[in-house]
């Protein structure tokens, strides 16, 4: 079965809704057709869809002329047929996120045609017994990212703090709170109110959105956040400075989170060394794809960190990290931005499209490939010129 034709379109929420309030931004997303029948899906999150659809189309684009006409054997050969194209381009950026897109598309296809969920062709499930409460099944566990219209101060706690009791009476179990653009004391204070509200039951995660440049006071807030058991505390530093990471690393027991917009295995090799950062947050689609993100989990294992896929777009994406999170050893949670919080109306029919969220936990997909099908009419109504 060969690669016979790409097509490249937009879905958003439009201009009517804030990208920063949960809508969805102009977002790309990718068909591959198979000579057999056979199509492979996928998003493409933050590039500008006017970069995939001049790079990913007939035999003269830049992956067109590499991809049509390929067979579609194991997804790893064409990964490695691309990344050897590029040694002499920029090997980073968009070129790795559109490759990224790509890949997981063509994993939608070879499951498809093993008639397999790509989980299992990732390596099975392979935490074992021993690593599962008694019991309890292997299941997939999303935690919910909270934003709010308002930065800092009461209206940002009063905000998420809502929306999280809101959705811990759906069931969800885990929350990551998000005191951006405020100060160290508002960061505190939102960990405060959460756990306050929410009790000392949920699993609770902090991201400040590369809130310090100075190791001081990170340190001083995390010393004051450690009384409110933070799974982990996402991108303090920008995170071109894996030094400040690991100086960090060393003086708090809150496990240090980076990697949303890391691509290859490359970054988040130096920042599992270097920066002593233990939990790897790589987007399924940016990281460079189902063939870069298992190669991410195997370079975390003997460091001993894990890889918890991060996914601030939507169930499209979010469809790429439960196979990942289903096969992963070192995967407690993925990132999942809860639509029933969010002005959002696509966000919301994505989100439905996708696989279901059921007493906090997302079962193991059982459709051959990915198994995320973009009905036709979601496609039509919200599809960007
Ligand atoms: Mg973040």
């Amino acid at each position: 079965m060969k690669i016979s034709r790409f097509e490249v379109f937009a879905i958003g929420d439009g201009p009517g809704v804030d990208p920063d309030k949960g809508g969805v931004e102009p977002l790309a997303c990718i068909r591959i057709h198979t000579d057999g029948g056979l199509i492979g899906f996928s998003e493409v999150f933050r590039v500008p869809p006017g970069v995939v659809k001049a790079t990913v189309g007939g035999p003269d684009t830049h992956f067109g002329r590499l991809l049509l006409g390929q067979e579609i054997t194991h997804p790893e050969r064409l990964w490695q047929l691309v990344w050897d194209a590029f040694i002499h381009t920029n090997r980073r950026g968009w070129e790795i996120m559109i490759l990224g897109a790509l890949d997981v598309a063509i994993w939608d296809i070879y499951g498809q045609m093993l008639n397999q969920p790509v989980w299992q062709l990732l390596g099975g499930v392979q935490r074992g017994p021993f690593q599962t409460p008694f019991g309890q099944q292997v299941e997939v566990t999303p935690y919910c990212t909270l934003v709010s219209d308002v930065w800092g101060g009461e209206p940002m706690f009063t905000q998420q703090v809502a929306r999280a009791e809101r959705l811990a009476e759906l069931g969800y179990r885990a929350f990551k709170v998000e005191p951006m653009f405020s100060t160290p004391t508002d960061v505190v204070e939102m960990a405060r109110r959460f756990r306050k509200t929410l009790g000392t039951a949920p699993t609770l995660m902090v991201d400040v959105g590369y809130l310090f440049n100075d190791v001081p006071t990170a340190v001083r807030v995390c010393r004051e956040l450690e009384e409110f058991n933070v799974y982990f505390f996402e991108t303090p530093f920008p995170v071109d400075v894996p030094d400040a990471y690991a100086k960090l690393a060393a003086k708090t027991s809150i496990p240090l989170a980076m990697g949303e917009h890391a691509v290859t295995r490359w970054e988040f090799l130096d920042m599992m060394d270097r920066g002593q950062v233990a939990v790897m947050q790589p987007y399924m689609t940016t990281c460079g794809g189902l063939t870069e993100a298992k190669r991410i989990v195997e370079l975390a294992v003997p460091r001993g960190a894990i890889v918890c896929p991060g996914n601030w777009s939507t169930q499209i994406l979010g469809a790429a990290s439960v196979h990942l999170a289903a096969y992963s050893p070192i995967t407690p949670f993925i990132e999942f931005a809860p639509a029933e919080v969010f002005d959002s109306p696509l966000r919301q029919e994505l989100q439905n499209a996708g696989f279901p969220v059921r007493d906090g936990v997302i079962s193991l997909p059982t459709r051959p490939g990915i198994g995320y099908e973009l009905p036709r009419e979601i496609e039509k109504k919200y599809q960007l010129s």
